[in-house]
């Protein structure tokens, strides 16, 4: 199999609870793949700070700690999956959040002719969830993602805080996720493409777990991807 068929296979969903580092390992397996990685959150902020009326809306739904309805979702993401880029396959980060959206999601793929071949769920306890929230950091520039205690930012980096990453706001993102998202374990896991990765420990460590647990869907696609980036 060529390199570029086997790229074309990975198609991930990242499970995960607010804080579990979905955003961080998908963009660096992202970036080792070749493939986008698609945020509904951060097109919702994208929407939000181009100050459209949908960015509006979605604004109040986020820091409430909300969910966004989801239609407005799954039309967001089913323009997105129609781009060139996301043809080469794509990894999935907050969405899907929902059982009826992970069957949007499986019926417009299905409809293209393709569908997901593995999701991974990233487990956290709730406690270090909100102490990563509450500590993590953004640099503007670059979108780059830090942990003031855990992996801090260079003194050139301007930092923001998510708003909806507020201690109270973290708490109502954990109910959500609880109610609703944590369903898509079981989802994913009836139709065999599951993958469990323990979400303690540095962003190295579990990127090293994610790997391992996609071995077989990435072999062959990128030397940095066996074993980890930092081993031979
Ligand atoms: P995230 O950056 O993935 O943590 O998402 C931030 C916020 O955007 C969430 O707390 C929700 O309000 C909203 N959001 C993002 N993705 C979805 C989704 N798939 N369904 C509903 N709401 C979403």
């Amino acid at each position: 199999m060529t390199e570029s068929s086997v790229r074309s296979k990975i198609r991930l969903v990242l499970l995960g609870a607010p804080a579990s580092g979905k955003g961080t390992q998908g963009q660096t397996l992202a970036a080792e793949l070749g493939i986008p990685k698609i945020s509904t959150g951060d097109m919702m902020r994208a929407a939000r700070d181009a100050g459209t009326e949908l960015g509006k809306l979605f604004d109040g739904i986020m820091s409430q700690g909300k969910l966004v309805p989801d239609d407005l979702v799954i039309r967001l993401v089913d323009e997105r999956l129609a781009e060139p880029d996301a043809q080469r396959g794509f990894i999935l980060d907050g969405f899907p959040r929902t059982v009826p959206q992970a069957e949007a999601l499986d019926q417009l793929l299905a409809s293209r002719g393709a569908s997901i071949n593995a999701a991974v769920n990233i487990a956290t306890p709730r406690e270090l969830l909100l102490e990563r929230a509450t500590l993590r950091r953004t640099d503007v520039r670059t979108g780059q993602i830090y942990h003031l205690k855990y992996n801090p930012p260079p003194d050139s980096a301007q930092l923001v805080h998510r708003d909806d990453d507020r201690e109270e706001t973290v708490r109502k993102r954990l109910d959500a996720y609880d109610a609703m998202t944590a369903a898509l374990v079981p989802y994913y896991e009836g139709k065999g493409l599951l993958r469990h990765v323990d979400g303690v420990g540095s962003p190295v460590e579990v990127g090293r777990r994610i790997r391992s647990a996609l071995s077989e869907l990435t072999d062959g696609v990128s030397p940095n991807l066996r074993g980890g980036a930092n081993e031979g």
